[in-house]
């Protein structure tokens, strides 16, 4: 079974076509698209995983266009199995037994699918929204039912850096009310230093725009200084973007101090040497 989705609008792009026929710009239909499932996965935040690791689903397409992803065949929609409610459900009660949680990578614009294979879902462990941001407040409202914890980049400080590099007009005017919406909505809760629930907000530093890095951070402060922040290193260049190298040492340094200075300590900090092996991140 699919899910009828008509009129989508479910992300900021408002779209406002019928996926039981079109592409959305996310460039998924009204099936659930799945490019690579793998289990055990254990490189995302410490406080993510105990042992076991998780479950990382890494849906096809995005509501995004990051000239610089990492992930462009997966995000352009390009690979993928295509999987019914009910065989996603079937996959979730299956896998859920030997991870420590559920991490739905890039999952937004699967939103309503992902409602309604919920709805049947036994849950037995925590579940990860990790997601661009680039989410109306609404849809954090209508899937927050589910989510346990949100894993929530914000990317840029400003509107512009995100039609620059991400093909949106309006990047941070979304993303920072998402991520204060998803911060009233959950407190953050532990068990032995395990999180069960609550928000963690992840910046990439990108290679020559640190003081973009340095705005994200003030924002952070400002806006969510009690709440978890990881700050990633692991910027590899793709070929496509004019972000044609890796991030050098001095960069980071500079947003690291720049965390010191304003006293940002709750969180994690990627080690630099993730620069040197993407897709392997160490967190300390
Ligand atoms: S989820 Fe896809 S089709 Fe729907 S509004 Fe967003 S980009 Fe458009």
């Amino acid at each position: 079974m699919s899910l009828s989705v008509k009129n989508c609008n479910i992300c900021p792009r408002h779209c406002n076509i019928n996926r039981n026929y079109n592409n959305g710009f996310c460039n998924e239909q009204n099936t659930i698209k799945i490019a690579k499932i793998i289990k055990n996965f254990k490189w995302e935040e410490p406080c993510l995983s105990d042992k076991k690791g998780v479950l990382a689903i890494f849906f096809s397409g995005c509501n995004l266009r990051c000239d610089y992803c990492q992930n462009h065949e997966i995000s352009r929609g390009q690979i993928g199995k295509n999987y019914s409610i009910n065989e996603f459900i079937n996959l979730i009660e299956k896998e859920q037994l030997d991870c420590d949680a559920i991490d739905l990578i890039t999952p937004t614009h699967f939103s309503k699918n992902l409602i309604e294979a919920f709805k049947k879902i036994n849950k037995k462990v925590p579940v990860i929204w990790n997601t661009s941001s680039y989410e109306t407040t609404q849809n954090i409202e209508n899937i927050n039912n589910f989510v346990d914890i949100y894993l929530a980049d914000l990317k840029y400080s400003n509107n512009e850096l995100g039609q620059k590099f991400s093909q949106c007009l309006d990047y941070f005017s979304y993303a920072l009310p998402a991520i204060k919406k998803m911060c009233e909505l959950k407190q953050d809760k532990f068990d032995n230093e395990i999180m069960k629930q609550g928000v963690i907000i992840r910046h990439l530093v990108l290679p020559n725009y640190i003081q973009n890095s340095l705005n994200v951070l003030d924002v952070i402060k400002k806006e969510f200084a009690n709440r978890k922040i990881s700050i990633m290193s692991q910027f590899t260049p793709n070929g496509k973007s004019i972000l044609n190298r890796k991030l050098n040492s001095i960069e980071y340094k500079t947003v690291i101090r720049h965390m010191e200075k304003i006293n940002l300590d709750n969180g994690y900090i990627q080690d630099f040497e993730s620069a040197n092996e993407s897709f392997i991140p160490k967190f300390i």
